[in-house]
């Protein structure tokens, strides 16, 4: 299992309860969490990545509680965050923006320096480390993105709608980042959008109205379609069942 939420509960200030008591465990893998907008996909990664607190219950990851203020900053060197904006820090390079993320998580200067060649490496822009990140196309500064999630060596990788806005040659880079980074960690990427599910993928978790409608192997999740649905749309059926018809967006 990978990151599990034990009867949590949250609610923005002054804001709707999002999360009611709810108890679910992540699969070890890759995972798509897919929900329509507002359903709860952000909260629910912003309390994995421990940037938000449950208001009542526990997150946990490979035994640690980052509610426990020992165990904070080790939770949070094994799990890496990649928020929905990226935005290039003025001024700094590549490999400084890079490195600054893993500096912040508490990796001495100099590991955190080179861990971030490699970190840009395994995303495909060793060659730009040098440049100011904010060179950058929108495509290359979420891979900048992802490179930030790697830099501390994370177990558990979590991307809030890391395709929004990438034209499909650069959704084919990304799924095979989120390929290569499987090898060494769980990811988990969020999106509203059936046409991110991929062989990429082995799970897919359906959340919607703070609610998990569905869990289970992506072929599962296509078993849910109607019968009679075309060949090229099993993924927006599947997705219309698990959602009982409703919108979907
Ligand atoms: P998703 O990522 O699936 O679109 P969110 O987790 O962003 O869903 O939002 C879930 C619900 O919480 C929505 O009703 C949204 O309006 C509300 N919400 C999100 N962020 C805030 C906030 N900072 N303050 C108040 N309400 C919020």
């Amino acid at each position: 299992m990978s990151v599990e939420f034990a009867t949590c509960t949250y609610q923005y200030r002054r804001g709707p309860v999002v999360l009611d008591r709810l108890s679910f465990a992540f699969p070890s893998g890759r995972t798509v969490l897919l929900g329509p907008n507002g359903a709860g996909k952000t909260t629910l990664l912003g309390l994995a990545a421990s940037a938000l607190k449950p208001r009542s219950g526990i997150v946990s990851f490979a035994g640690l509680n980052p509610a426990a203020r020992s165990q904070l900053r080790a939770y949070r060197r094994q799990v890496g965050w990649m928020p929905q904006h990226i935005t290039a820090v003025p001024g700094m390079t590549c490999q400084e923006q890079v490195a600054y993320a893993g500096w912040l998580k508490g990796m001495p200067r100099r590991e955190a320096w080179d861990a971030a060649l490699e970190a840009l490496g395994r995303v495909g822009l060793a060659k730009k480390a040098g440049q100011p990140a904010s060179a950058l196309s929108g495509g290359q500064l979420r891979r900048v993105g992802v490179a930030q999630t790697l830099v501390h060596s994370s177990r558990l990788v979590l991307m809030d709608e890391p395709t929004a806005g990438l034209d499909p040659a650069q959704r084919g880079t990304f799924r095979r980042v989120v390929e290569q980074l499987a090898e060494t960690a769980d990811v988990i990427v969020s999106t509203h959008q059936t046409e991110d599910l991929s062989e990429v993928y082995d799970h897919v978790v359906v959340l919607s109205e703070g609610t998990i409608r569905f869990s289970g192997r992506v072929k599962e999740f296509y078993a849910q379609a109607p019968k009679d649905t075309a060949s090229g749309r099993i993924a927006e059926g599947a997705y219309a069942s698990v959602l009982g018809g409703g919108e979907t967006w």
